[in-house]
């Protein structure tokens, strides 16, 4: 495993979802994130062992799978402490939440995947926690309650709240449960001066000004393609037949739960804007521009 150090006490081990590594003393750390899956969380515990460190807490940017897969296996063997934001929490502890989520009901089979859900670990409100050195901070948008995790050595952890410039031009549309919220945290994001930047996904930064930009601006033509749809179609299902088409996505059924959030909340978003109204026709999701 690729572990990089990037400060006196911050560590990340670089993978196709990057975890971070925080040394609380000589013999305990935290993790942020575990991966995403038990085969993951093996890794890291070894990694720990070849490190003589103690895996004392771990807090969760969020609880999506891919970030909570290695969680049951870790707490079993270490006995460690979880934490993530409170409702991001309930989650991790009850995983049927997340497809539940999507599916809106009991979901359906085909939504059981690892993809979508993790094995339960216990989790607790990360308000609740106090570790020295360790600074939380809102980032939600992707996510309900999405945090970043900064340490002493001004290192963010960002989890989810952008993706790299990489990731982007693969998948232009990316999960995202709040866009409205998702386009703030990137503001704040913005603002900030950070020593290094860790997304869960991508590259280590030292500056993110581009790609947030492109985050931004891949977001804004994402709406304004589906503002062009609406000219032609009005129902939830031809707009989304018509994005999959135009962005290439193979409309599966996890798919279909993915892209089709943040579809309806950029809906939400227009909605609010004031710019469209949504009412049900013939037992469509129908969507008229004002
Ligand atoms: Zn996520």
């Amino acid at each position: 495993m690729n572990v990089k150090q990037l400060g006196a006490q911050t560590y990340v081990v670089e993978s196709p979802v990057n975890v971070g590594i925080y040394v609380l003393n000589d013999k305990d750390v935290c993790l942020i994130d575990t991966g995403n899956s038990k085969d993951f969380g093996k890794k890291i515990a070894k990694l720990l062992e070849e490190h003589n460190w103690n895996l004392k807490y771990i807090i969760n940017t969020h609880s999506h799978a891919d970030h909570i897969g290695g969680n049951a296996y870790l707490q079993g063997k270490y006995h460690c402490e979880i934490y993530a934001e409170r409702t991001e929490s309930y989650f991790i502890n009850n995983p049927l939440l997340e497809p539940s989520l999507m599916y809106g009901a009991m979901p359906i089979k085909g939504l059981y995947s690892s993809f979508l859900m993790a094995k339960p670990s216990i989790c607790y409100d990360i308000s609740n926690l106090q570790v020295d050195g360790l600074k939380i901070i809102n980032l939600s948008g992707h996510s309900f309650g999405l945090i970043g995790v900064v340490t002493s050595d001004n290192v963010i952890f960002t989890g989810d709240a952008y993706t790299s410039q990489r990731i982007l031009e693969k998948y232009a549309i990316q999960y995202t449960y709040d866009v409205d919220g998702f386009l703030k945290t990137l503001d704040f994001l913005e603002k900030t001066e950070y020593a290094y930047y860790v997304p869960s996904h991508g590259e280590v930064e030292r500056d993110i000004k581009n790609t947030l930009r492109i985050n931004r601006e891949t977001t804004l033509e994402i709406e304004k393609e589906v503002l062009d749809i609406l000219e032609y179609k009005n129902t939830f299902s031809e707009l989304l037949n018509e994005l999959a088409k135009k962005y290439h996505i193979n409309l599966t059924l996890e798919q279909y739960h993915i892209i089709g959030t943040t579809i309806k909340s950029l809906l939400t978003k227009l909605s609010d804007d004031g710019i469209i109204e949504v009412a049900i026709k013939d037992a469509n999701l129908w969507i008229d521009k004002k």
